[in-house]
């Protein structure tokens, strides 16, 4: 792991949330993405080296609004960057980590990104990133 790639926070509405991130961090969002897969759309603030991505349901199914029903706005994951996310999976499938992604697959902003299940890190959704080599 290098370093803290972004923080990933679930909101109900982007208008609001850009609203309320734009002023807490004195700077307008640098890009807005829909991962259509995830049900979700993505809305990046710059921070330094690393990100704040508000997330927010497409669609009734998305897993982001079944988390806003159950636990309300709020910190949803900690993604962080690393050059080698299969190498990292392999890892920490070895260290008894549970894997909600066996393999990279695309995420917004450009990354290959995978998942750890919360129940096997203390309660934190963890994403690993890297740079997608095909990304445009
Ligand atoms: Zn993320």
């Amino acid at each position: 792991m290098e370093k803290i790639e972004h923080i990933g926070i679930a909101v109900n509405s982007v208008e609001e949330a850009e609203k309320l991130f734009t002023a807490l961090l004195g700077k307008s969002p640098y890009k807005q993405e829909i991962v259509e897969k995830d049900g979700v759309l993505t809305s990046f603030y710059q921070i330094g080296e690393s990100k704040i991505e508000l997330l927010i349901a497409t669609s009734p199914e998305s897993p982001i609004r079944k988390y806003l029903d159950n636990k309300g706005p709020g910190i949803h994951h900690i993604a962080f960057g690393t050059s080698n996310v299969q190498a990292e999976l392999d890892r920490l499938a070895g260290e008894g980590f549970q894997l909600i992604d066996k393999a990279p697959r695309p995420g917004a902003d450009g990354k290959r990104v995978a998942f750890l299940h919360p129940k096997s890190t203390g309660g934190v959704l963890v994403e690993l990133c890297e740079d997608d080599p095909n990304a445009q």
